[in-house]
């Protein structure tokens, strides 16, 4: 064998099989081989265990599905490129031409667009209401045959919070799915409710570091069977690279998410003491509308404080831009602290009536804690909102 083929074939490190690694390794590899052609049609036929092609599967993606299927307490996890990915795919897996979707005001930008823009092109119709709106779930639901509800709770970034037991109940007496977009509270909570599927953006809390992207769906084995033979299709692959990344990220989950819950609630108790704030938008506050509810339905409160200035959107620009901990970016759950300010806030292609059920103001700012100490946060709003006092 010359040099140059014996590079490509090179002697194979074996680790034996009671030897086992601590962190699960990044296999970055998207092509596995069996020992002979008999293996290889029984690997593609189910009827062994192993891997083939990575869009398909890969043992780091899929180490990544089954410690997102634990913690959410559900059967099964499919992983895909991003958040948006894994709602998009999840709903063309599961909608046909002439399905209704039952959605609501208050949900994430992108979700919207793809049920009022993409969807609606392929014959897909739906309706909009407010997530308080438990009359008008229950009415939707017993006058027009759904396929599917899409949710969120707590919303972004107005935090308000659905009735999740009500929803899911109501929507299986009337034979829809439930799909709950669970970015906000993260895969540790809601898995106590009824909810058919899970979605989360695994760029915010999974991965923690702002560093890479993914995306979840998470529910029963026979509803992710049916999704996974769509992903495949629609390839929007999760590399295992991400994947070891947001493994990795899964270790901390917890302390990274409970520190910046506590610090969200202490900014959020500064914040409803001080003048210049006409609102403050966080479920940890006792003066929050369905504060009991968010008791009962959650563990942490959440990382995302939002509130209203009085003076409004201009000084709401003002305010962010003399913040110095805070950056103004997308996203949250990263360690950096961030702040959207009222120009970067949506919704801006809602009908006026809808966006006054979305109970966005025009002085709203959110705040997403990142893992700076809290008391630096509160001064450094402190600092801000007295610098840019009119
Ligand atoms: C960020 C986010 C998404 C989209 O996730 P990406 O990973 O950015 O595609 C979806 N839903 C919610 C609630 C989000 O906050």
């Amino acid at each position: 064998m010359k040099d140059r083929t014996r590079l490509n074939h090179p002697p194979r490190v074996q680790v034996p099989a009671d030897n086992v690694p601590l962190v699960a390794p990044l296999y970055q590899s998207v092509k596995f081989e069996y020992p002979n052609v008999a293996e290889t049609m029984r690997g593609l036929q189910g009827k062994r265990e192993g891997f083939y092609y990575a869009r398909s599967s890969n043992p780091t993606t899929r180490q990544l599905e089954v410690s997102l299927a634990a913690l959410q307490g559900r059967e099964e996890a499919v992983v895909c490129a991003s958040g948006v990915g894994a709602i998009a795919q999840a709903m063309f897996a599961l909608l046909k031409q002439g399905d209704h979707v039952l959605c609501f005001v208050e949900s994430y930008g992108p979700t919207l667009a793809l049920i009022r823009r993409t969807l609606h092109r392929y014959g897909v119709t739906h309706t909009m209401l407010s997530i308080e709106d438990d009359a008008g779930i229950e009415r939707v639901l017993s006058t027009t045959p759904t396929r599917l509800v899409v949710f969120e709770s707590p919303t972004n970034p107005v935090t308000k919070i659905a009735d999740i037991a009500h929803i899911t109940a109501a929507a299986r007496r009337h034979g829809a799915l439930t799909m709950l977009d669970n970015t906000l509270a993260g895969p540790h909570q809601h898995g106590q409710y009824e909810v058919d599927l899970f979605v989360h953006s695994l760029t915010k809390y999974v991965s923690g570091h702002g560093d890479v992207m993914g995306g979840a769906v998470i529910g029963s084995s026979a509803l992710i069977r049916q999704l996974r033979s769509d992903f495949v299709l629609f390839g929007g692959t999760l590399d295992p690279h991400a994947a070891f990344l947001l493994q990795r990220g899964l270790k901390t989950y917890y302390l990274r998410y409970e520190s910046q819950s506590a610090a969200a609630q202490q900014v959020a108790e500064f914040l409803a003491t001080h003048d210049r704030v006409s609102h403050v938008h966080y479920p940890g506050l006792p003066q929050h509308p369905r504060h009991a509810m968010a008791r009962a339905q959650l563990r942490d409160f959440g990382t995302v404080v939002s509130f209203d200035l009085r003076e409004g959107a201009a000084a709401g620009d003002r305010l962010a831009d003399a913040l110095q901990l805070f950056s103004i970016a997308a996203s949250m759950g990263s360690a950096e602290s961030l702040v959207i300010p009222p120009a970067l806030m949506g919704p801006h292609d809602l009908p006026p009536e809808l966006q006054r059920l979305s109970g966005l103001a025009p002085g709203t700012i959110r705040l997403s804690m990142g893992l700076d100490d809290p008391d630096d946060l509160v001064a450094d709003l402190a600092q801000a909102l007295a610098a840019t006092r009119p």
